[in-house]
């Protein structure tokens, strides 16, 4: 039978298939192969026993996406949250950017918390973003707006869920789960036995072929591997200026005549994100020096 890894707690799996929830073990060839199952990946299970949802993995099917960091499989998008109150931390937020444009995985951003603030402070962080390549939602899990726009983008994905803990992203897990007010039945208990030990990514089934993943929220996110001079790729909203550089190469942090830089002065790249660029560009020259 095929289904979907959705929590992996120590050694067992939990995957979803056909709306029941079985505790699985690796016991497939692929063990020898060296192939770790992931959360978020098809898998072919032989159920052992069918009362209990008992089964062995045995055999992980082709993966469409792997991200690294989160490590989970198969996303389609990633949906990253940022409360709009206290003010949102926009230098984790474009980090977390770049990583998701190092691993080519498209993101969507997503200002909650919107009934704290007025509705010019979400279109003035709406305007940040608006060149980044990233589409901007925002919504309030309080108040339940903006939730059939969230649903739409959802519709029919796998996406990961990602920001820093105090967003909201348990809240919107809730409001999307189709389970959240059955607190007994074999998936949630199944599911409730892992809460106290560390937290791992786990996928929530909220509609037709629609998974939320939950990531484990950060606090940080460091570059590994990335040169300065690469940084610039992953800003969408550079690329038109970039003929406008004197200099073939030009990193647009101190060169003269730059169209980047001309760009930011006449407002029409977000200072922002561009002072959250050079400090960047800084620290990856930093970091190669040692
Ligand atoms: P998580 O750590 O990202 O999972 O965030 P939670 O869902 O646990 O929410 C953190 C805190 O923010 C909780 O106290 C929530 O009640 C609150 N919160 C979540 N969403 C909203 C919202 O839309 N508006 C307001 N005002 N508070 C919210
Ligand atoms: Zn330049």
């Amino acid at each position: 039978m095929k289904g979907k890894i959705i929590k992996g707690i120590a050694g067992f799996y939990y995957v979803y298939a056909k709306g029941s929830t079985y505790e699985c073990k690796a016991k497939g060839k692929f063990r020898n192969q060296k192939v770790k199952p992931l959360v978020g990946d098809d898998v072919e299970i032989t159920v052992l026993d069918e009362k209990e949802c008992l089964g062995n993995i045995d055999q992980i099917l082709p993966r469409h996406s792997e991200l690294i960091r989160p490590a989970v499989a198969n996303v389609d998008q990633t949906m990253v949250f940022a409360a709009a109150s206290p003010d949102p931390n926009f230098n984790l937020l474009d980090r977390f950017l770049i990583m998701m444009a190092r691993q080519k995985v498209s993101t969507i951003i997503c200002f909650n918390k919107m009934d704290l603030v007025d509705e010019a402070v979400i279109e003035e962080y709406k305007g940040i973003y608006k060149d980044s390549g990233c589409r901007i939602l925002s919504a309030s899990t309080y108040e339940e707006h903006g939730m059939d726009k969230i649903r739409e983008v959802l519709a029919g994905k796998t996406t990961a869920l990602a920001g820093p803990s105090g967003v909201g992203k348990s809240s919107i897990m809730n409001l999307l789960n189709p389970d959240a007010n059955m607190d007994t039945g074999a998936i949630s208990q199944k599911i409730q036995r892992g809460r106290h030990t560390t937290r791992h990514s786990e996928i929530l089934p909220i509609g037709e072929n629609t998974y939320l993943m939950d990531t484990p929220g950060f606090s940080s996110i460091y570059f590994y591997d990335l040169e300065p001079e690469e940084l610039k790729t992953y800003y969408k909203e550079f690329t038109e200026y970039e003929p406008y550089c004197r200099f073939g190469g030009c990193n647009h942090v101190g060169e003269r005549e730059c169209g980047v830089k001309q760009a930011v002065n006449d407002g029409e790249i977000a200072r922002s994100r561009y002072d959250n660029y050079c400090l960047f560009f800084e620290e990856l020259k930093d970091k190669r020096k040692y």
